[in-house]
């Protein structure tokens, strides 16, 4: 493997096939498409992986540089024949100190299983998002609860140590107690990681369209955020820690590619539809098999970095961020006095002489606050 000087590199690579499209979903995917196409996607995803090693890569890919952590997500990358993914990433990178796939529950063989341990992947990241059949049935998901919980106990038996799902919070209609028999059978998985997501009502969507008809009615956002902070509330119980809005660890099992990406590292981004970050550069897959690219100043790339901290349980140290980022040194006086601002409201917290973090209440207002300090 070539490698430079560089800082180490996280891959994300994007499958943009699904079995059918989730009633919720504005992800880049699409259902229905012939095995063939999947077949030469993977090819392609292939060569393109090992223009690595020999400075060929995609427009998407930073080339010659080690990379730590490969993240295979969609979409459904199961509907492909991962198999030469992996060894391709194998033989570019050696080994990565994270190779993590997601998976649904209708993908889960034990052959597929088997494969994955062979090629490599060291964790699974499961797309759940409820355990009430009734929910699943209307968000279009094509399995059931109880598919869902015996697809994460064959990962489990199959030998990942490292393993969680996703969930989704606020689908409408949902009652506490539905929640909280979703939340409880999920926690009885025993994972080591799980994303909470609110549900998001995207354009052109299933649900976007049921909502406009009047079919279905959302719920209110304080109803969403109780239900958050039941997940919370339960997972701390379980051992698992809130690390960034959505996300949650055992110690030691946070997502080590997203918390690379959130701490302001590069990611390259391969396939369709995904999205890589390399100095200023910014790389978008699009459908045509290319990339598209733009750049940032390096004050909006700065910007761009040193906010997302924010979002983090480690929160945002200024020092740090003035030292890193110098071009941002004189926002960091008015930074300061922003964020002592909300100590007194409970929604900041000063950890240390210069380490702001958000507090839970802070959480639900993260996007307002970053965008006063973006301002
Ligand atoms: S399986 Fe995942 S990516 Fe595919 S449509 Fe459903 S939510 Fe979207």
């Amino acid at each position: 493997m070539r490698r430079n000087n560089g800082t180490k590199l996280n891959l994300y690579v994007h499958f943009p096939f699904c079995r059918s499209k989730c009633a919720y979903c504005a992800l880049h995917s699409q259902g229905g498409v012939p095995e063939a196409v999947r077949t030469a996607y993977a090819a392609r995803i292939v060569r393109e992986i090992e223009g690595v090693s020999t400075s060929r890569g995609g427009g998407g890919l930073g080339t010659g540089r080690p990379y730590h952590t490969v993240y295979l997500g969609g979409g459904t990358p199961a509907l492909c024949d991962l198999r030469p993914v992996c060894a391709a990433v194998r033989d570019a990178f050696g080994t990565v100190d994270e190779f993590t796939v997601e998976l649904n529950p209708c993908d889960i063989t034990p052959s597929l299983l088997d494969d994955l341990i062979e090629g490599g992947v060291n964790r699974i990241s499961m797309g759940v998002q409820s355990l009430d059949d009734n929910v699943l049935r209307a968000m279009g998901r094509p399995h059931t609860a109880a598919a869902a919980e015996a697809a994460f106990r064959a990962i489990r038996a199959a030998g990942f140590g490292n393993a969680g799902f996703d969930l989704i919070a606020g689908w409408p209609g949902t009652t506490e107690s539905s929640w909280g028999d979703t939340v409880a059978r999920a926690c009885a998985l025993d994972p080591d990681h799980v994303s909470v997501y609110a549900l998001i009502r995207e354009p052109g969507t299933v649900l976007d369209n049921a909502v406009r008809e009047g079919r279905l009615v959302p719920m209110d956002d304080d109803a969403v955020l109780s239900m958050h902070d039941a997940a919370r509330e339960a997972l701390a119980e379980i051992g698992l820690a809130r690390y960034e809005v959505s996300n949650f660890a055992r110690p030691g099992f946070e997502c080590r590619h997203n918390l690379s990406v959130w701490r302001g590292e590069d990611y390259a981004g391969l396939g369709s539809g995904a999205h890589g970050r390399e100095g200023l550069r910014r790389t978008v897959g699009n459908d045509a098999g290319g990339y598209d690219v733009s750049m940032l100043t390096a004050e909006e790339d700065a910007l761009e970095r040193a906010l997302f901290t924010l979002r983090m349980a480690e929160g945002m140290d200024l020092d740090e961020m003035a030292g890193r980022w110098p071009i941002l040194g004189s926002r960091m006086e008015g930074w300061r006095n922003e964020l002592e601002s909300l100590v007194p409201h409970g929604i900041a917290k000063n950890v240390s002489g210069s380490r702001f973090v958000l507090t839970d209440r802070g959480y639900e207002v993260c996007d307002a606050v970053i965008s006063r300090l973006a301002g």
